[in-house]
């Protein structure tokens, strides 16, 4: 472990100042791959939570004043900052959640592709036009800023989450309070730090830390007008029901478990190659990992090879080229993640594969877990029921592909999922009927980009859709229609036509 005295507190941002909080409740921020702490984060006191709120609201007054061009070129300078220092950013990102460095710049750079989209903010926040609703009054609509806006956010994107937020919502002339995820505090304030580089002013983003109690102090402030919150499952009920019921606007991004249907015309290869990636990578500590393979009729004959691949791929350490992805969050999360294979077993599934004893040489404290294969799962087991969140992929065989889509529509969750085939009718069929958010074909994770809207279904989403990239302009925003007679006299020479149309 690292000297404790060594370890520099993590900064509050607030009205524009790096602060250190006068706090007496901290939490250790740990490197996944060795557990060694390496930075301590406060939980904000009430006042400093109080003064980040007041200098948002504050600085909202002059805020959205600022043209709109201002406003989007403060985006492109941000967005080129961040490109500049893209590897930076990724490094420090691994520090603090044992991504490879890889996947920690794949991180930020979905980060940045927000940010290109709120600089198209003039565009975004056009409104509607109709001349002459009756005679000599047009109507139109103003799309205007909301005020103090706020973010909550999980660990597994510490780069692309706070982004999909800030930029969309100050771009459309708000201010925001973000409180980043107490386990990844760190990317969240370098952020900031280019944020403010890029030019901008004073109170327009302010950074607080903490967890529930903080949480629920922004749920219920009277000054905030809106909620993102992106996370687990239980925890966006709780933030979608505490901040409605404060007469908030909330969305809430809530867990997943996304199943990839495999029909016996796909090319297996492919299939395995896209399975293995798409349910490891990362430590399967994504929302769009897939975690549930939906084998119908003869595909099942693919599990031999899938169990051969999956043994091969090794977890490691960040800076390991060949190490196929790193180690769990925490402690807690690996023990979780164990206590659910064990229950797998326990409930009658084949693990054909088990990552429960993992270690890697050089790190024999890390949060490491093996690539975990089940075959022969049901849908009452807690493996089929719980979003894993671990390098895990169970498989399930069905008969049909009616089967697969009726299995996938009874799930409690709708994120992503995918279908690989060679019948265009098979994915024709499932585009059409499945009840999923984002819908990948011979493609195992459909990644959301921000020209497109991006919200899950069912148990995955809370809120209003309005949620990611350009989208994300309606939820921060109000729209208000002007109905206006602009003359109080007749023009003497202009066209002077009745018509009766019944
Ligand atoms: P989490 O729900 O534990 O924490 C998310 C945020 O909520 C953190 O900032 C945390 O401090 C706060 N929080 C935690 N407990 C709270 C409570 N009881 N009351 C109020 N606030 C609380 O989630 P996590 O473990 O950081 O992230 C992983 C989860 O996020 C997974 O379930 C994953 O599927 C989900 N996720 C979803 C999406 C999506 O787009 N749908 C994207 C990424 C992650």
């Amino acid at each position: 472990m690292s000297d404790a005295n060594l370890i520099s507190p993590v900064p509050l941002y607030i009205n524009g100042e790096f602060i250190n909080s006068s706090s007496s409740q901290w939490i250790e921020v740990t490197d996944p791959a060795t557990n060694d702490v390496i930075a301590n984060v406060p939980c904000s006191t009430e006042s400093e939570l109080e003064s980040a709120i007041a200098s948002a609201g504050e600085t909202f007054e002059q805020w959205k004043e600022v043209p709109v061009p201002e406003r989007a070129r403060l985006m492109l300078s941000y967005q080129q900052l961040l490109k500049v220092h893209h590897d930076e950013l990724a490094t420090l990102l691994s520090s603090e959640t044992g991504k490879n460095f890889a996947d920690a710049k794949g991180d930020v750079w979905r980060g940045i592709e927000v940010v290109e989209q709120a600089a198209n903010i003039a565009s975004l926040m056009m409104g509607e036009t109709v001349e002459n609703v009756a005679s000599d009054i047009d109507s139109y609509s103003l799309i205007q800023p909301l005020g103090v806006c706020c973010g909550i956010t999980p660990f597994n994107f510490p780069a692309m989450i706070p982004l999909w937020m800030f930029p969309m919502a100050i771009a459309a002339g708000n201010t925001f309070v973000l409180k980043p995820s107490e386990q990844v505090p760190l990317t969240a304030i370098r952020l900031a730090e280019l944020f403010e580089q890029a030019g901008a002013p004073k109170g327009v983003l302010q950074i607080v830390h903490g967890s529930k109690e903080q949480v629920d102090y922004l749920l219920a402030h009277p000054d905030i007008r809106t909620i993102s919150f992106v996370g687990s499952v239980p925890v966006a009920k709780h933030i979608y029901q505490t901040g409605t019921h404060h007469l908030k606007r909330v969305q809430a991004f809530a867990g997943a478990k996304n199943h990839m249907v495999v029909m016996p015309d796909a090319n297996m290869e492919q299939v395995v190659n896209h399975l293995v990636g798409s349910s490891v990578g990362a430590a399967g500590q994504r929302c769009m990992a897939i975690s549930v393979a939906v084998l119908v009729g003869n595909a099942i004959d693919v599990i031999p090879d899938l169990k051969a691949a999956m043994r091969k791929v090794k977890p490691g350490p960040s800076n390991d080229n060949q190490a196929a992805y790193g180690p769990l969050i925490s402690p807690a999360a690996k023990a979780r993640v164990i206590n659910l294979i064990e229950q797998g077993k326990q409930q009658g599934a084949i693990c054909e594969v088990d990552g429960s004893h993992c270690q890697v040489e050089g790190y024999p404290d890390g949060n490491w877990l093996g690539p975990t294969l089940f075959s022969g799962v049901s849908t009452e087991m807690a493996i089929y029921q719980q979003e894993i969140f671990g390098p895990v992929l169970v498989c399930i065989s069905v008969a049909t592909l009616d089967e697969a889509i009726n299995l996938i529509n009874n799930n409690p969750y709708g994120n992503g999922t995918s279908i690989f085939t060679a019948c265009g009718a098979a994915a024709r069929k499932f585009q059409h009927r499945i009840q999923v958010g984002q819908v990948g074909i011979n493609v195992p994770i459909p990644v959301p980009l921000p020209f497109f809207s991006f919200t899950g279904w069912r148990g995955s989403f809370y809120g209003d859709l309005h949620a990611y990239g350009k989208q994300a302009v309606r939820f921060y925003t109000e729209t208000k229609t002007v109905t206006a007679r602009w003359f109080d006299e007749d023009i003497p020479d202009g066209p002077n036509m009745t018509i009766h149309l019944r």
